[in-house]
Protein backbone atom coordinates (compact mmCIF):
# COMPACT_ATOMS: atom_id res chain seq x y z
CA UNK A 1 0.00 0.00 0.00
CA UNK A 2 1.16 3.86 -0.89
CA UNK A 3 2.43 5.78 1.82
CA UNK A 4 -0.30 8.59 3.18
CA UNK A 5 1.69 10.03 6.32
CA UNK A 6 5.41 10.11 6.13
CA UNK A 7 6.83 11.72 10.12
CA UNK A 8 10.69 12.44 10.31
CA UNK A 9 12.70 12.95 12.87
CA UNK A 10 9.73 14.97 14.73
CA UNK A 11 10.87 16.24 17.98
CA UNK A 12 8.63 18.49 20.28
CA UNK A 13 9.22 21.01 23.64
CA UNK A 14 6.98 22.69 26.24
CA UNK A 15 9.02 25.62 26.78
CA UNK A 16 8.52 26.25 31.00
CA UNK A 17 10.12 28.89 33.22
CA UNK A 18 11.75 25.22 34.60
CA UNK A 19 12.99 24.58 30.94
CA UNK A 20 12.01 22.83 28.53
CA UNK A 21 10.27 19.20 28.35
CA UNK A 22 11.13 16.86 25.60
CA UNK A 23 7.65 15.75 24.93
CA UNK A 24 8.38 13.30 21.99
CA UNK A 25 11.85 12.94 20.47
CA UNK A 26 13.43 12.51 17.44
CA UNK A 27 9.76 10.19 16.36
CA UNK A 28 10.04 8.65 13.25
CA UNK A 29 7.22 6.54 11.35
CA UNK A 30 5.53 6.03 8.44
CA UNK A 31 1.66 5.10 7.78
CA UNK A 32 0.05 4.01 4.70
CA UNK A 33 -3.20 4.65 2.91
CA UNK A 34 -5.94 2.97 5.07
CA UNK A 35 -4.27 1.63 7.72
CA UNK A 36 -5.02 1.34 11.74
CA UNK A 37 -2.19 2.61 13.66
CA UNK A 38 -2.82 2.00 17.62
CA UNK A 39 -0.61 4.27 19.08
CA UNK A 40 0.23 3.20 22.85
CA UNK A 41 2.25 4.70 26.08
CA UNK A 42 1.59 5.51 29.78
CA UNK A 43 0.08 8.82 29.65
CA UNK A 44 3.03 11.86 29.39
CA UNK A 45 5.00 9.70 27.09
CA UNK A 46 4.21 12.07 24.35
CA UNK A 47 1.24 9.98 22.18
CA UNK A 48 -1.17 13.11 22.10
CA UNK A 49 1.69 15.84 21.62
CA UNK A 50 2.67 13.58 18.64
CA UNK A 51 -0.72 13.98 17.54
CA UNK A 52 -1.41 17.48 18.00
CA UNK A 53 1.93 18.06 16.34
CA UNK A 54 0.98 16.21 13.20
CA UNK A 55 -2.55 17.61 13.06
CA UNK A 56 -0.55 21.37 13.47
CA UNK A 57 -2.45 21.59 16.36
CA UNK A 58 0.15 22.94 18.92
CA UNK A 59 -0.39 25.65 21.13
CA UNK A 60 2.28 27.66 22.76
CA UNK A 61 4.74 26.64 24.55
CA UNK A 62 4.41 23.68 22.62
CA UNK A 63 6.49 24.26 19.78
CA UNK A 64 8.25 21.62 17.00
CA UNK A 65 12.20 21.39 17.44
CA UNK A 66 12.80 19.27 14.65
CA UNK A 67 11.61 17.25 11.88
CA UNK A 68 8.86 16.72 9.13
CA UNK A 69 5.46 15.50 8.37
CA UNK A 70 4.74 14.85 4.61
CA UNK A 71 1.51 14.11 3.35
CA UNK A 72 0.89 12.28 0.35
CA UNK A 73 -2.41 13.35 -1.51
CA UNK A 74 -3.91 11.42 -4.02
CA UNK A 75 -3.55 12.11 -7.51
CA UNK A 76 -5.85 14.34 -9.42
CA UNK A 77 -6.78 10.95 -11.15
CA UNK A 78 -6.89 9.03 -7.72
CA UNK A 79 -10.13 11.70 -6.97
CA UNK A 80 -7.98 14.13 -5.03
CA UNK A 81 -10.17 16.33 -2.94
CA UNK A 82 -10.12 19.52 -5.36
CA UNK A 83 -9.57 21.71 -1.98
CA UNK A 84 -5.94 20.19 -1.97
CA UNK A 85 -5.51 20.52 -5.29
CA UNK A 86 -6.21 24.53 -5.66
CA UNK A 87 -4.77 25.02 -2.08
CA UNK A 88 -1.88 23.03 -1.18
CA UNK A 89 1.34 24.97 -1.94
CA UNK A 90 3.66 24.10 -5.67
CA UNK A 91 6.26 24.83 -3.41
CA UNK A 92 6.32 22.78 -0.27
CA UNK A 93 6.19 19.81 -2.60
CA UNK A 94 8.71 17.51 -3.52
CA UNK A 95 8.66 13.95 -5.32
CA UNK A 96 9.76 12.04 -2.03
CA UNK A 97 7.65 8.70 -2.34
CA UNK A 98 6.99 6.37 -4.94
CA UNK A 99 7.12 9.58 -7.32
CA UNK A 100 4.03 10.64 -5.42
CA UNK A 101 4.45 14.22 -4.73
CA UNK A 102 4.69 15.65 -0.71
CA UNK A 103 2.62 18.03 1.51
CA UNK A 104 4.82 19.13 4.26
CA UNK A 105 2.50 19.90 6.60
CA UNK A 106 4.59 22.11 9.16
CA UNK A 107 4.93 24.53 6.14
CA UNK A 108 1.34 24.76 5.37
CA UNK A 109 -0.24 28.35 5.75
CA UNK A 110 -3.59 28.87 8.05
CA UNK A 111 -5.57 28.95 4.90
CA UNK A 112 -3.89 26.05 3.42
CA UNK A 113 -4.37 24.21 6.40
CA UNK A 114 -8.11 25.26 6.92
CA UNK A 115 -8.56 23.13 3.62
CA UNK A 116 -6.14 20.34 4.61
CA UNK A 117 -8.57 19.70 7.90
CA UNK A 118 -11.29 17.72 7.69
CA UNK A 119 -11.05 17.05 4.25
CA UNK A 120 -7.51 15.31 4.25
CA UNK A 121 -7.19 14.66 8.44
CA UNK A 122 -10.21 15.08 10.91
CA UNK A 123 -8.88 14.50 14.78
CA UNK A 124 -11.29 13.24 17.54
CA UNK A 125 -9.87 14.17 20.72
CA UNK A 126 -10.16 13.32 24.23
CA UNK A 127 -13.42 13.87 25.89
CA UNK A 128 -14.62 14.24 22.33
CA UNK A 129 -18.06 13.86 23.68
CA UNK A 130 -18.23 17.07 25.30
CA UNK A 131 -16.60 18.96 22.12
CA UNK A 132 -20.57 19.47 20.74
CA UNK A 133 -21.56 22.37 20.83
CA UNK A 134 -24.37 21.86 23.95
CA UNK A 135 -26.63 24.55 21.80
CA UNK A 136 -26.62 23.58 18.41
CA UNK A 137 -28.46 20.18 17.74
CA UNK A 138 -26.55 17.27 16.14
CA UNK A 139 -27.69 18.18 12.39
CA UNK A 140 -26.60 21.60 12.30
CA UNK A 141 -23.12 20.57 13.49
CA UNK A 142 -22.76 18.60 10.86
CA UNK A 143 -24.03 20.48 7.45
CA UNK A 144 -22.16 23.23 9.03
CA UNK A 145 -19.01 21.10 8.66
CA UNK A 146 -19.98 20.60 4.92
CA UNK A 147 -21.31 24.44 4.77
CA UNK A 148 -17.91 25.24 5.24
CA UNK A 149 -15.87 22.91 3.06
CA UNK A 150 -18.42 21.49 0.60
CA UNK A 151 -19.91 25.19 -1.53
CA UNK A 152 -20.82 22.77 -4.30
CA UNK A 153 -23.74 21.18 -1.54
CA UNK A 154 -27.11 22.99 -1.68
CA UNK A 155 -29.04 22.89 1.64
CA UNK A 156 -30.44 19.29 1.03
CA UNK A 157 -28.03 17.70 -0.03
CA UNK A 158 -26.42 18.64 3.41
CA UNK A 159 -29.30 17.12 4.74
CA UNK A 160 -29.34 14.40 3.07
CA UNK A 161 -25.70 13.50 3.46
CA UNK A 162 -26.22 14.55 7.56
CA UNK A 163 -28.85 11.82 7.65
CA UNK A 164 -26.33 9.47 5.77
CA UNK A 165 -23.89 10.09 8.62
CA UNK A 166 -25.79 9.56 11.56
CA UNK A 167 -26.98 6.11 10.10
CA UNK A 168 -23.16 4.89 9.40
CA UNK A 169 -22.78 5.78 13.28
CA UNK A 170 -26.14 3.54 14.14
CA UNK A 171 -27.90 7.03 14.77
CA UNK A 172 -31.47 6.99 13.80
CA UNK A 173 -31.86 9.96 11.30
CA UNK A 174 -34.51 11.93 12.77
CA UNK A 175 -32.04 12.40 15.80
CA UNK A 176 -30.68 14.97 13.10
CA UNK A 177 -32.93 17.70 15.25
CA UNK A 178 -31.47 16.52 18.74
CA UNK A 179 -29.46 18.66 21.23
CA UNK A 180 -26.43 17.32 22.55
CA UNK A 181 -27.85 16.83 26.39
CA UNK A 182 -30.86 14.69 24.65
CA UNK A 183 -28.46 12.17 23.80
CA UNK A 184 -26.37 9.14 25.80
CA UNK A 185 -22.48 9.46 26.27
CA UNK A 186 -21.98 6.57 23.62
CA UNK A 187 -24.77 8.25 21.13
CA UNK A 188 -22.48 11.60 21.70
CA UNK A 189 -19.15 10.03 20.36
CA UNK A 190 -21.04 8.51 17.59
CA UNK A 191 -21.88 11.90 16.72
CA UNK A 192 -18.48 13.32 17.07
CA UNK A 193 -17.17 10.30 14.71
CA UNK A 194 -20.00 11.26 11.95
CA UNK A 195 -18.42 14.68 11.94
CA UNK A 196 -14.62 13.19 11.52
CA UNK A 197 -16.45 11.44 8.64
CA UNK A 198 -18.31 14.26 7.09
CA UNK A 199 -15.70 14.72 4.42
CA UNK A 200 -14.36 11.48 3.62
CA UNK A 201 -10.80 12.40 4.68
CA UNK A 202 -7.98 10.10 4.21
CA UNK A 203 -6.91 9.77 8.12
CA UNK A 204 -8.63 10.08 11.04
CA UNK A 205 -6.97 10.70 14.69
CA UNK A 206 -8.55 9.40 18.20
CA UNK A 207 -6.94 10.93 20.84
CA UNK A 208 -8.60 8.59 23.99
CA UNK A 209 -12.34 9.15 22.40
CA UNK A 210 -13.93 6.86 24.73
CA UNK A 211 -11.94 6.87 27.84
CA UNK A 212 -14.84 8.44 29.48
CA UNK A 213 -16.82 6.03 28.74
CA UNK A 214 -17.53 2.45 30.64
CA UNK A 215 -15.53 -0.40 28.63
CA UNK A 216 -18.62 -2.34 26.92
CA UNK A 217 -19.35 1.08 25.14
CA UNK A 218 -15.54 1.95 24.76
CA UNK A 219 -15.15 -1.39 22.55
CA UNK A 220 -18.07 -0.53 20.82
CA UNK A 221 -17.16 2.87 20.04
CA UNK A 222 -13.55 1.09 18.41
CA UNK A 223 -15.19 -1.72 16.64
CA UNK A 224 -17.30 1.13 15.40
CA UNK A 225 -14.38 3.41 14.16
CA UNK A 226 -12.15 0.83 12.95
CA UNK A 227 -15.18 -1.13 10.62
CA UNK A 228 -16.03 2.81 9.09
CA UNK A 229 -11.91 3.18 8.58
CA UNK A 230 -11.83 -0.21 6.80
CA UNK A 231 -15.23 0.21 4.89
CA UNK A 232 -13.85 3.69 3.36
CA UNK A 233 -10.40 3.05 3.14
CA UNK A 234 -9.73 5.52 5.64
CA UNK A 235 -6.85 5.69 7.75
CA UNK A 236 -6.84 5.52 11.80
CA UNK A 237 -4.44 6.50 14.51
CA UNK A 238 -5.90 5.50 17.51
CA UNK A 239 -4.54 6.57 21.16
CA UNK A 240 -4.89 5.34 23.94
CA UNK A 241 -3.11 4.22 27.01
CA UNK A 242 -4.65 0.48 26.96
CA UNK A 243 -3.00 -1.90 24.52
CA UNK A 244 -5.34 -4.40 24.87
CA UNK A 245 -8.49 -2.43 23.02
CA UNK A 246 -6.01 -1.97 20.36
CA UNK A 247 -4.97 -5.71 19.67
CA UNK A 248 -7.88 -6.99 17.87
CA UNK A 249 -8.48 -3.97 15.82
CA UNK A 250 -5.06 -2.63 14.68
CA UNK A 251 -3.05 -3.50 11.55
CA UNK A 252 0.12 -1.74 13.30
CA UNK A 253 0.96 -0.64 16.43
CA UNK A 254 3.57 1.82 17.82
CA UNK A 255 4.34 2.04 21.90
CA UNK A 256 5.70 5.28 23.25
CA UNK A 257 8.03 5.43 26.53
CA UNK A 258 8.82 8.96 27.25
CA UNK A 259 8.80 11.07 24.36
CA UNK A 260 10.20 8.02 22.06
CA UNK A 261 8.57 5.26 19.99
CA UNK A 262 10.28 2.36 21.60
CA UNK A 263 8.58 -0.60 19.43
CA UNK A 264 6.59 -0.43 16.18
CA UNK A 265 5.21 -3.88 14.62
CA UNK A 266 1.90 -5.76 13.51
CA UNK A 267 -0.39 -6.13 16.55
CA UNK A 268 0.01 -10.24 15.99
CA UNK A 269 4.12 -9.40 16.38
CA UNK A 270 3.13 -7.38 19.46
CA UNK A 271 0.63 -10.00 21.15
CA UNK A 272 2.93 -13.24 20.46
CA UNK A 273 6.46 -11.79 20.66
CA UNK A 274 7.00 -8.17 22.03
CA UNK A 275 10.28 -7.20 22.00
CA UNK A 276 10.87 -4.31 24.09
CA UNK A 277 10.99 -4.76 28.02
CA UNK A 278 8.53 -1.68 27.99
CA UNK A 279 6.04 -3.56 25.96
CA UNK A 280 6.33 -6.39 28.23
CA UNK A 281 5.06 -4.45 30.95
CA UNK A 282 2.33 -3.11 28.93
CA UNK A 283 1.13 -6.41 28.05
CA UNK A 284 1.27 -7.09 31.89
CA UNK A 285 4.01 -9.94 31.94
CA UNK A 286 7.68 -8.90 32.83
CA UNK A 287 10.18 -10.61 30.99
CA UNK A 288 13.15 -12.94 32.52
CA UNK A 289 16.90 -13.96 31.26
CA UNK A 290 17.10 -16.60 33.59
CA UNK A 291 13.64 -18.96 34.80
CA UNK A 292 9.94 -17.93 33.29
CA UNK A 293 8.14 -14.93 32.25
CA UNK A 294 6.40 -13.62 35.51
CA UNK A 295 2.91 -12.19 35.31
CA UNK A 296 2.63 -8.89 36.80
CA UNK A 297 0.15 -5.65 36.78
CA UNK A 298 1.51 -2.64 35.98
CA UNK A 299 5.57 -1.45 35.67
CA UNK A 300 7.19 -0.43 39.04
CA UNK A 301 8.95 3.10 38.94
CA UNK A 302 7.69 5.66 36.56
CA UNK A 303 8.38 7.29 33.06
CA UNK A 304 11.67 9.80 34.07
CA UNK A 305 11.43 13.56 34.05
CA UNK A 306 11.27 15.48 30.32
CA UNK A 307 12.75 18.65 31.11
CA UNK A 308 16.09 16.39 32.51
CA UNK A 309 16.28 12.87 30.82
CA UNK A 310 19.10 10.31 31.63
CA UNK A 311 21.88 9.32 29.49
CA UNK A 312 21.10 6.01 27.87
CA UNK A 313 18.02 4.21 27.38
CA UNK A 314 14.98 5.96 28.61
CA UNK A 315 13.46 3.06 30.08
CA UNK A 316 16.65 1.47 32.24
CA UNK A 317 15.71 3.01 35.75
CA UNK A 318 12.58 0.38 35.62
CA UNK A 319 14.16 -2.22 33.34
CA UNK A 320 14.50 -5.73 34.58
CA UNK A 321 17.27 -6.57 31.78
CA UNK A 322 19.31 -3.41 32.21
CA UNK A 323 22.92 -3.71 31.04
CA UNK A 324 26.21 -2.01 31.03
CA UNK A 325 25.58 -0.40 27.47
CA UNK A 326 22.35 1.09 28.53
CA UNK A 327 23.32 3.57 31.05
CA UNK A 328 25.64 5.02 27.95
CA UNK A 329 24.17 4.36 25.04
CA UNK A 330 20.60 5.41 23.46
CA UNK A 331 19.69 3.10 21.54
CA UNK A 332 17.59 3.66 18.09
CA UNK A 333 14.84 2.26 16.61
CA UNK A 334 15.46 -0.64 14.52
CA UNK A 335 14.54 -4.11 12.75
CA UNK A 336 14.76 -6.70 16.09
CA UNK A 337 15.63 -9.43 14.16
CA UNK A 338 16.62 -10.56 10.42
CA UNK A 339 13.83 -12.82 10.09
CA UNK A 340 11.32 -9.99 10.99
CA UNK A 341 12.97 -6.60 9.88
CA UNK A 342 9.30 -5.27 9.68
CA UNK A 343 9.17 -5.19 13.68
CA UNK A 344 10.88 -2.60 15.09
CA UNK A 345 12.21 -2.10 18.46
CA UNK A 346 14.75 0.50 20.62
CA UNK A 347 16.71 -1.76 23.09
CA UNK A 348 19.99 -2.77 22.89
CA UNK A 349 19.17 -6.50 23.43
CA UNK A 350 18.58 -6.76 20.24
CA UNK A 351 22.18 -4.93 19.02
CA UNK A 352 24.18 -8.16 18.13
CA UNK A 353 27.10 -5.81 18.90
CA UNK A 354 26.49 -5.21 22.22
CA UNK A 355 24.26 -8.65 23.38
CA UNK A 356 24.11 -11.72 22.17
CA UNK A 357 20.79 -12.11 24.75
CA UNK A 358 17.53 -11.90 23.29
CA UNK A 359 14.14 -12.05 25.44
CA UNK A 360 11.47 -15.30 25.55
CA UNK A 361 8.21 -15.29 23.95
CA UNK A 362 5.19 -14.24 25.92
CA UNK A 363 3.45 -17.24 23.94
CA UNK A 364 5.51 -19.57 26.61
CA UNK A 365 3.22 -17.54 29.30
FE1 LIG B 1 16.28 -2.40 29.05
FE2 LIG B 1 18.66 -1.79 28.07
FE3 LIG B 1 16.70 -2.53 26.42
FE4 LIG B 1 16.65 -0.18 27.63
S1 LIG B 1 18.13 -0.83 26.13
S2 LIG B 1 14.97 -1.57 27.42
S3 LIG B 1 17.51 -0.65 29.61
S4 LIG B 1 17.69 -3.77 28.02
MG1 LIG C 1 -2.99 12.23 26.26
Amino acid sequence: KDILLEVNNLSVDYFASNGAVHAVRDVSFVLRRGEILGLAGESGCGKSTLAYAVSRLLRPPAYVTGGEVLYYPRGREEGASPLVQSKLPKSGRANKNNGSEAIDVLQLSPSELRAFRWSEISIVFQSAMNALNPVMTVGDQITDVLKAHRPDMGPSQRKKRASELLNLVGIAADRLNSYPHELSGGMRQRAVIAIALALNPELIIMDEPTTALDVVVQREILQLISDLCREFSTALIFITHDLSLLLELSDQIAIMYAGKMIEKASSQDIYEHPRHPYSYGLLNAFPSLHGPIRKMVGIPGSPPDLRAIPSGCPFRERCPLAFEPCTTVVPSLQSATAEKPQQLVSCHLYDSRLSSRGIPSTTDL
